[in-house]
């Protein structure tokens, strides 16, 4: 991406990279230098890299702020339906080279470094990622923003400017250690303070009732400043928002009434206040019901209806009945899609603003707010689902809960109108949960107050629908949809593979970047020996970059032609890291046991953060650094088989590894993982899939052909036959002699010879509360892995089954699935209009822009 370009290269050069005119390298050159001036206030002589990064970023963001007014001008005149997305986490990763990609001015910016005598990667690693969520779910927010803007929606995120992102990780002596995230270090380039625009929330008080309704008085207040950041679509000259509060205490706080003698104290429960949105709850597909976590979701619900109610008034559809707002339009101007029900806070603050301060009768109110709100489902997972306890949310919202009641005993009547009798389906049904400490559940919440409930991907819908919300979809049919999951091939294939991006662009043109199912037309070229070459050279250049990183960032030598068995994600037991060591276990002995006899090479490794609170999965981590310590110094493996614990995987890593893939593991038990979407950038980025018939990976299966991935393992009926059944995890270690001696070897102190208990836990787990079954798909696992090592022998054999799937990836695209949110859930039209450009950057500043503009 840094090099300079050989006068060859930039006569053939694709203008996916965008085009350089001389023009616009002599002005990138110019802003840079400005912005080092001005805006860092250095000379070259004193300037750190660092300094350098800031100066190109600032130079880059000056080319979308024109753009950025424009839109939002149009949107405000235009007055579209608004897209809301309401999500506690945004994993957005980096934004420099992201932006130079989407406004086409990668090739310029390229030129203009190079000319400055600088380093473009080396500038690009300076940028901190923006950690603000997980892993998947938080994943999918930044994709969708992506695509939303590419397909010219009038959409939003919405969600919280966390101090601290997902933790760093480190691993000292094979043990995770965590380390705070402090990305604003520096400061962010890409945000925008919008202080002008600050919301109050409020938090605890009491509920009085009088004739004029109901009043939430004697609150707290914490006010909630938004961020804005720039979301540019590719190539249309469109950038959305994304709006991210941060928490602030009043002026006035803890001075007033009693307290006002001690003003220093004052000052320092600013902090308190302050604390709503210092750090992302750091876990994956778990429910942790702490005060804290309960306020941030508020925080964010209740600063973000606001803001649209305000947006809406704003506009001609909000028109003035003499003195109340009419409401009517609300729904089809206005669509809030909740990124699982974290925001769900918004249905009870929905109806709380349309009935306590709108004075909308209920049944009018309730109207508005099913047809405004629409629920995406992430996991089924029972430890995963909110369940908040009743009496927090008593104490900290009170008039929610009220609510809360309200609707639960409308919709309780109802369905014992449809079913008398039925006592125990009302049970099953309730928003609240009687049993033990009441607590409310929120995808019930969540169901009745939507118009539309979702699924990430067909089988994960189809359990929605016919297991874990039987009742509801008994009830309201034609509410559960499926919308599987995507991801932008923007960043996960331009950004990250620019090699084969390029390659594609040869063979079929440019315009599969935004119409990924074009992708189906390099099935025309799977037996083109000359293309063939060209795919296995650009994955072993891929191959040797990232080994090349890993011997500079952490010391350790790879061999660049051995498979690379790559299995990152967060560390789950679900997700069976436990099976991919277990295999490792197998394939060392089977060595050691023949070491003469054929082995085919391979790099195993493994990456994803634990969370700080699971100890089992903290426990995994160390187990496959015990057995890679094992593994890696046995002098009989050699170079045949070597075990990398990838440590702080992340987006700006995911971009790394992922483009170096041979071998993707997608080896969930049937029936738990939702859909993934690291399964998805693997296909796009030529990796084959070994994997169980699980999530999106069954349409991987089926866009692809089966006969094109290493499909293994029990299906969901088959997980449920053993359940039935009862699953006895004796009978195989009993069965299976490779099985015994892996899990003796763990459970006897061989791959921790100073503490031979160590991995009793782990052991214990397995034998007697093992959830996911891993000794149940031990077998085919491993015998699937003996057919993908042999498959591998055959180099031109395993690169046309690469390009099938390359082929068969356009499905995956994020463009798609939003396609289908705007069709079926928000009733809009995806836009190609392109907004014009601004005259950028110099002259942006004359451009007119109305006064009292809705931002
Ligand atoms: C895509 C992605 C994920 C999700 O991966 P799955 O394999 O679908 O769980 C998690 N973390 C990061 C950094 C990602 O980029």
């Amino acid at each position: 991406m840094s090099r300079p370009l050989s006068d060859q290269e930039r006569r053939k050069q694709i203008s996916i990279r965008g085009i350089v005119g001389v023009e616009n390298v002599a002005e990138l050159k110019r802003g840079f230098n400005r912005h080092l001036h001005f805006t860092l206030v250095k000379d070259r002589n004193v300037a750190t890299p660092r300094d350098y990064y800031f100066a190109l970023a600032h130079t880059v963001r000056d080319h979308l702020v024109g753009r950025w007014i424009r839109t939002q001008q149009y949107y405000y005149e235009k007055d579209p339906k608004r897209i809301y997305y309401l999500s506690l986490e945004f994993y957005m990763g980096r934004t420099l080279q992201n932006t130079m990609i989407n406004l086409g001015l990668q090739n310029a910016c390229d030129e203009a470094v190079y000319q400055l005598g600088l380093d473009m990667e080396e500038l690009e690693e300076i940028e901190e990622d923006a950690g603000l969520g997980n892993g998947g779910l938080g994943r999918l927010a930044a994709c969708f923003l992506d695509s939303m803007a590419t397909l010219g929606l009038a959409a939003y995120g919405y969600g919280i400017r966390y101090e601290y992102g997902i933790f760093n990780q480190k691993i000292r002596d094979g043990w995770q250690v965590e380390e705070a995230d402090d990305w604003l270090r520096h400061g962010n380039p890409w945000e925008k303070a919008r202080p002008e625009y600050m919301l109050p929330v409020h938090f605890y008080g009491r509920v009085e009732h009088s004739d004029t309704g109901a009043k939430w008085i004697d609150t707290q207040v914490v006010l909630a400043l938004p961020y804005d950041t720039p979301v540019p679509g590719y190539m249309n000259n469109t950038v959305n928002t994304m709006r991210l509060w941060s928490a602030r205490a009043p002026n006035d706080f803890n001075l007033r009434d009693f307290n006002v003698g001690d003003y220093i104290q004052a000052v320092l429960d600013r902090n308190l206040a302050e604390n709503i949105s210092r750090v992302l709850y750091p876990n994956d597909n778990f429910f942790e019901g702490k005060e804290l976590r309960l306020k941030q979701e508020y925080f964010v619900v209740a600063a973000t209806l606001q803001d649209i109610i305000r947006r809406f008034k704003a506009s001609k559809f909000g028109s003035t009945d003499t003195v109340r707002t009419v409401f009517d339009s609300f729904p089809d101007q206005v669509a809030i899609q909740l990124n699982d029900t974290h925001p769900a806070m918004a249905i009870p603050e929905l109806m709380r603003i349309f009935v306590d301060i709108e004075k909308l009768p209920w049944d009018k109110a309730w109207d508005l707010t099913r047809r405004t709100f629409a629920y995406t489902n992430h996991t089924v997972l029972p430890e995963a689902l909110e369940r908040w306890p009743v009496d927090l949310v008593e104490k900290l919202l009170p008039r929610h809960l009220q609510i809360i009641y309200e609707i639960n005993q409308r919709h309780l009547d109802h369905i014992a109108s449809l079913f008398p009798d039925d006592v125990e389906r009302l049970r099953r049904m309730s928003l609240i949960e009687e049993e033990g400490n009441k607590r409310i559940n929120m995808a019930h919440l969540c169901i009745v107050g939507s118009h539309a409930v979702n699924g990430v991907a067909k089988i994960h819908s189809e359990i929605v629908k016919t297991q874990v919300f039987e009742d509801f979809a008994e009830l309201e049919p034609e509410k559960f949809q499926n919308k599987t999951n995507g991801i932008t091939p923007r960043r996960w294939l331009l950004l990250c593979n620019p090699g084969l991006a390029e390659l594609i662009a040869e063979k079929i043109g440019e315009d599969y970047v935004r119409d990924l199912s074009q992708l189906t037309k390099l099935h025309e070229f799977v037996d083109d020996d000359l293309f063939i070459r060209e795919v296995a050279k650009v994955k072993q250049e891929n191959k040797v970059k990232f080994a090349l990183y890993l011997e500079k960032e952490y010391k350790v030598k790879i061999n660049p032609s051995s498979m690379f068995d790559v299995h990152v994600k967060r560390i789950h037991e679900y997700k069976r890291q436990l099976m991919n060591c277990l295999h490792i276990i197998t394939m060392y002995n089977r060595i050691r046991r023949d070491p003469v006899k054929l082995f085919v090479p391979r790099t195993v490794i493994i990456g994803g953060k634990a969370a700080p609170g699971y100890h089992m999965a903290k426990m995994i981590i160390k187990l496959i650094n015990a057995v890679a310590q094992v593994v890696n110094n046995d002098p009989v493996v050699g170079s045949k088989l070597k075990v990398i614990f990838l440590e702080n995987y992340r987006v700006s890593l995911a971009e790394k590894v992922i483009p170096a893939t041979d071998l993707s593991e997608q080896i969930s038990t049937a029936g738990t993982e939702a859909s993934g979407t690291g399964n998805m950038k693997f296909m796009l980025n030529g990796a084959l899939t070994i994997g169980t018939m699980d999530g999106a990976n069954v349409e991987m299966a089926e866009e692809a052909g089966e006969e094109n991935l290493f499909i293994f393992g029990m299906r969901v009926e088959d997980v449920t036959e053993l359940d039935k059944k009862g699953y006895d995890a004796q009978l195989y270690y009993d069965r299976l002699p490779e099985l015994k001696q892996a899990v003796d070897q763990i459970k006897s102190g061989f791959f921790s010879p100073n503490e031979p208990n160590l991995f009793d836990d782990v052991i214990n787990m397995l034998f007697h509360h093992d959830r996911f079954k891993v000794f149940a798909d031990y077998e085919a696992y491993v015998k699937c892995q003996e057919k993908v090592s042999e498959l591998y022998l055959n180099s031109k054999a395993w690169t046309k089954m690469v390009i099938r799937n390359i082929a068969a990836a356009g499905k995956f695209s994020s463009d798609r699935t939003i396609k289908e949110y705007a069709r079926d859930i928000w009733h809009v039209e995806p836009s190609d209009l392109k907004i014009p450009p601004p005259n950028e950057p110099r002259d942006a500043a004359q451009d007119k822009t109305p006064n009292g503009t809705a931002a």
